[in-house]
């Protein structure tokens, strides 16, 4: 078991190593800005980041380090981001990578060619860090199960089997549904950190307004079904959800 503690978590809660394997992100963007937030929110969300500022680099760091998924930037230094993206799909040898066009060309046109050369997905500059994280997530469930959806996560008195959705509480298996499944495992895999409620409402809903109230009531039939076990799920007024130790007694422990 490993003790993993978090800024945002004055106290660790203990998860098996084995709950995850990190998927690498490479993120090809000549902003140092730019990239330098990318890194810091991937991170943050608990994936590898590696970045380069060269189509060139894009290429080398690609064949040597076998990244999940790349982010690229079309408008780069060296070469045009469309060779990159081209070249990225011609690699003999190598299996399909996931590739998020990041852009600030945003005409029909310009996204149709980024989509006919072979990237999954494509995002205007500026855009939202939370649309990006909720569609790299989207893209790696499909090309990357594993990293998304261990197969089994435990805490506490919890035990989750991911792939087929069961939830064992003290030896006691407990029927939830598919979403409050989803919020539950979303809200554990995050170590102790704080889930906010729009990173919720992204991959459990796909997105929602501030004033829908979807997540609030799966989180109440949650609480319900969970009973004592539910004190493990702290709310974090205004801000998410976490899970904690209520043994530890340190709900106030999450500061923002
Ligand atoms: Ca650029």
């Amino acid at each position: 078991m490993n003790a993993i503690a978090s800024p945002m978590c004055e106290h660790p809660i203990e998860i098996p190593s084995s709950v995850r394997k990190r998927a690498v992100i490479l993120v090809v963007e000549d902003e140092p800005d730019l990239a330098e937030i990318l890194c810091h929110n991937l991170r943050a969300n608990d994936f590898e980041c590696l970045w380069v500022q060269r189509g060139r680099d894009a290429l080398e760091r690609v064949s040597e380090l076998h990244p999940d998924l790349v982010i690229l930037d079309l408008m780069l230094p060296d070469l045009p981001g469309e060779a990159v993206l081209a070249q990225l799909h011609r690699k003999e040898g190598e299996p399909a990578r996931p590739i998020i066009v990041v852009t600030a060309r945003g005409t029909e046109a310009d996204q149709l060619i980024g989509l006919s050369l072979g990237a999954d997905d494509y995002l205007v500059k500026p855009f939202s860090i939370r649309v990006l994280l909720a569609r790299i997530r989207a893209i790696l469930r499909r090309t990357r199960p594993e990293a998304r959806l261990e197969p089994t996560l435990s805490f506490g008195p919890f035990h989750l089997t991911l792939d087929r959705e069961q939830l064992i509480v003290d030896g006691v298996n407990l029927r939830l549904t598919h979403t409050e499944f989803h919020l539950l495992s979303e809200i554990a895999c995050s170590r102790g950190r704080v889930v906010r409620r729009g990173q919720l409402m992204d991959t459990v809903f796909g997105g929602a307004d501030p004033f829908d109230r979807r997540l609030d009531v799966h989180i109440t039939n949650l609480r319900r079904k969970l009973g004592e076990a539910a004190r493990w799920i702290v709310t974090v007024r205004g801000v998410g959800y976490a899970i904690q130790d209520p043994a530890r007694d340190h709900e106030n422990s999450f500061a923002e």
